[in-house]
């Protein structure tokens, strides 16, 4: 495309509510086949609120969230806001931690008193050796209903677990079906378990599933699939949806995330609104025709 024309298009761009980083990525945008999507906070509101505390036997809700916050008033994710605000209303407040630290896209690590506490996904519990057992399949359960659900441990004792329901964006849908019209492939790739990532993905009618991806993860999959020839956009929000968005054709950032996604992205969509994929996929294809 000449100059004009992608200043032409990135003023449209605008208009449509997508803001353009980098030119060549909206031109590129013309030839995606492949689009992979990140679930919370791209393709759902990203703004959980808590559902359900489930302690294991001998501890107390109220233990639960008092731990919780505390583990997550150093976190800067989605499910953080949803645990402190949880604990705020119900007037319980944050236990004392030290050393906190964050575990991109598996969870939070601190300790209460001498004890080591975790909270997060299954695979921080597992590669910490610690047994979720007699709470999976409660767990298993509020998952295949979309909800999201973190596990808490003390010690090496699973000690309960969080769930949490995060809202599908009102838009989405939308935006996946007339991605499909314009004959791209959606592939969701989230770091939430596989049966909440289904009934996410089949609500609105996705074609593919990755779950329980760490943000490596999400990075190959993107690598992967343009290595077999698939021209790739990767839409996210988040730190860890970071690597992926630098490492696909486009990489498009949510205006409503991470500073980090923003930078690594060649298009941002003011508002978060998915329906801008599809205006901004709309304007490429039109102003390269236009220029043939
Ligand atoms: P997504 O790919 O859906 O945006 P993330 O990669 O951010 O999700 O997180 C993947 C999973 O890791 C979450 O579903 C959650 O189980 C766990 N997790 C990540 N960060 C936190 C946190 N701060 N507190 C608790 N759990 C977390
Ligand atoms: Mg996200």
């Amino acid at each position: 495309a000449t100059p004009i024309s992608i200043m032409v298009a990135t003023g449209r761009g605008a208009q449509a509510g997508v803001l353009v980083r980098e030119a060549k990525a909206l031109e590129r945008l013309a030839a995606v086949d492949t689009l992979v999507i990140d679930k919370t906070g791209t393709l759902t509101e990203g703004k959980p609120a808590l559902t359900g505390l489930k302690p294991a036997q001998g501890f107390t809700d109220q233990k639960l969230l008092e731990a919780a916050a505390a583990l997550e008033a150093g976190s800067e994710h989605p499910l953080a806001s949803a645990i402190l605000a949880a604990a705020e209303e119900r007037g319980v407040k944050p236990a004392k931690i030290s050393g906190f630290e964050a575990v991109t896209g598996q969870g939070v690590r601190g300790k209460l008193g001498r004890k080591t506490v975790l909270l997060g996904n299954a695979a921080l519990m597992s590669e910490a050796g610690i047994d979720i057992g007699a709470l999976e399949q409660e767990a298993e359960a509020r998952r295949a209903d979309g909800e999201t659900v973190i596990y808490f441990a003390e010690g090496r004792k699973a000690a309960g677990f969080l769930a949490m329901s995060d809202p599908i964006k009102p838009t989405s849908g939308e935006a996946v079906a007339a991605l499909h019209k314009l004959g791209l492939k959606i592939v969701m790739a989230t770091g939430d378990a596989e049966p909440t990532a289904r009934a996410v993905g089949k609500a609105l009618g996705i074609d593919e599933i990755r779950a329980g991806m760490t943000p490596a993860d999400k990075q190959e999959l993107v690598e992967t699939l343009r290595s077999k020839g698939a021209v790739v956009a990767m839409a996210g929000d988040g730190i860890n949806d970071a690597p992926a968005l630098a490492q696909a054709d486009v990489g498009i950032a949510m205006g409503t995330g991470t500073d980090i996604a923003m930078e690594s992205a060649g298009l941002t969509l003011l508002r978060g609104d998915l329906r801008g994929v599809v205006a901004g996929v709309k304007l490429a294809r039109a102003t390269l025709r236009n220029i043939k």
